[in-house]
Order: C-alpha cells, then sequence, then structure tokens
C-alpha cells in the first residue's frame, strides 16, 4: 500500500536571522513518518480554496500543538496567560470542519485538540488553574517534554481505549487550557485524576480522535506508537 498522504497543520515562527517560517516540529513528522504515513504542511495563511484542494487529496489531518485558540471563538473567558496565532484559527476551525464532514481520517494533538472540541461548538477553560478547583499541574513547559506528568483513565469501549488497550496511562501534560464544554457530538474517552477531559472522538466517524497529551513527544511507548499507527492505518483505508 502507498504511503497516505497525512496534512499536518503549521505555525508561523520567526527564524533566528529574522525572517517568517512555516514550522512544524519534528517530533510530529517523523511520528507521522515512523507509522507509515508521508506528511505534508499545511500553511496556516492558506485560503479557503487551497485548503480546500488540500483536503480532497489528504487521506488524514493531523491538527497539531500551538498557541491558544481566540476566546471569540467559544466566548472565553478573558485571562492574561492568553496567547494567540488568530491565522491558524481562520484555516483550523472550519478546515476540522470539513475533514469532520467528509469523513476525512483526523487526528488532533494538543492545541488540535481544543480545535476540535471548539470548531464542533464547545468551550475552554482558558487558564486551568485559576478556573477549574482543585486542578493538578497541566502547564509542565519548563520539563523535558517527554516528562510524564499526570495519569489518564480511559473510557472502556472507546476507540481510544481499543488503541491504547491500557485502562490507566501515564502521559505527559504541556497546556494550559482544557475542555470545559463538550461539544455535542463528542465523546469524552480520557479523563486526567482531576477530572479534565484529555481524550476525545466522534464515535460515528472512521476515525476523528483528539488527545489533550502530546504522544508525539512519547514515541518510546509502544501504546503512542499504536495511536499514529492506526491514525496512519485509517487514513489509508481512505485513500
Ligand atoms: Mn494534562
Amino acid at each position: 500500500m502507498p504511503r497516505p498522504l497525512i496534512g499536518i497543520t503549521a505555525r508561523h515562527v520567526k527564524t533566528e536571522g529574522g525572517f517568517s517560517a512555516v514550522r512544524i516540529l519534528r517530533a510530529y513528522v517523523s511520528a507521522i513518518v515512523d507509522a507509515g504515513g508521508a506528511p505534508i504542511l499545511i500553511p496556516p495563511d492558506l485560503p479557503e480554496d487551497g485548503w480546500r484542494v488540500l483536503l480532497d487529496r489528504l487521506d488524514g489531518v493531523l491538527f497539531s500543538g500551538g498557541a491558544d485558540i481566540g476566546l471569540e471563538h467559544f466566548d472565553g473567558q478573558p485571562h492574561p496567560t492568553v496567547d494567540v496565532e488568530p491565522v491558524r484559527d481562520a484555516l483550523e476551525l472550519p478546515l476540522l470542519r470539513a475533514a469532520v464532514d467528509a469523513d476525512v481520517p483526523t487526528l488532533g494533538i494538543c492545541r488540535g485538540f481544543q480545535v476540535m472540541n471548539v470548531a464542533l461548538g464547545g468551550t475552554l477553560y482558558t487558564h486551568i488553574l485559576d478556573q477549574l478547583p482543585n486542578a493538578l499541574q497541566h502547564d509542565w513547559h519548563d520539563k523535558p517534554r517527554e516528562t510524564l506528568a499526570h495519569s489518564i483513565r480511559v473510557e472502556e469501549g472507546t476507540r481510544l481505549a481499543e488503541i491504547l488497550d491500557a485502562p490507566l496511562l501515564q502521559v505527559n501534560s504541556l497546556h494550559h487550557q482544557g475542555i470545559k464544554g463538550l461539544a455535542p457530538n463528542l465523546k469524552a474517552t480520557a479523563y486526567a485524576p482531576d477530572g479534565l477531559i484529555e481524550g476525545i472522538e466522534l464515535p460515528d466517524r472512521k476515525f476523528a480522535l483528539a488527545v489533550q497529551w502530546h504522544p508525539e513527544w512519547m514515541t518510546s511507548h509502544e501504546e503512542m506508537r499504536r495511536l499514529f499507527k492506526r491514525f496512519v492505518e485509517a487514513a489509508g483505508r481512505n485513500a
């Protein structure tokens, strides 16, 4: 089987030389390549007639991590730590809805997990520590990205449970926002010990699944390699 084409959403950064660049961290790219996919970059400022052409040809879409989503998209509570990249919202929210409508296999990671929830009508805590009583520390940006931060309990009977094949797992945690109100059609598939939702999926789609943690930094764990593998396989069946 030829490698499925997997689009990965990218962000804008400034290089050390001061040049504007479009970037995807290598961990995402390597995880897709190692799982048997052929990655394609989706630039954040691609107009709709561009991303629609891409979506027609892609076998799967990976919504990557990054900045916070603009509060206007979910009537979010302002907080001084909120840091947005509006050009990504403008592309990713409609792209996610279009991918789900067309039943193109979709994997969301961190920001991508939040994009899935907001695009489908859910809301977010804009700073977990101040808004979720008794919250654990979920923002471990000052530690190596593979650091295991907290456990998750995986809901039985979900696609995620079938893939991970472990009811309880330790995961990394590199986020300060999280799901407050779950979008109507989404099912919660994993929870942190403080009750925060860490996994979601659309049960009626071929593969529309997202996680709040960063499996691309945990590929030394067989379960996380399997997550990418199953995503790329679903994309392959869609090719
Ligand atoms: Mn977490």
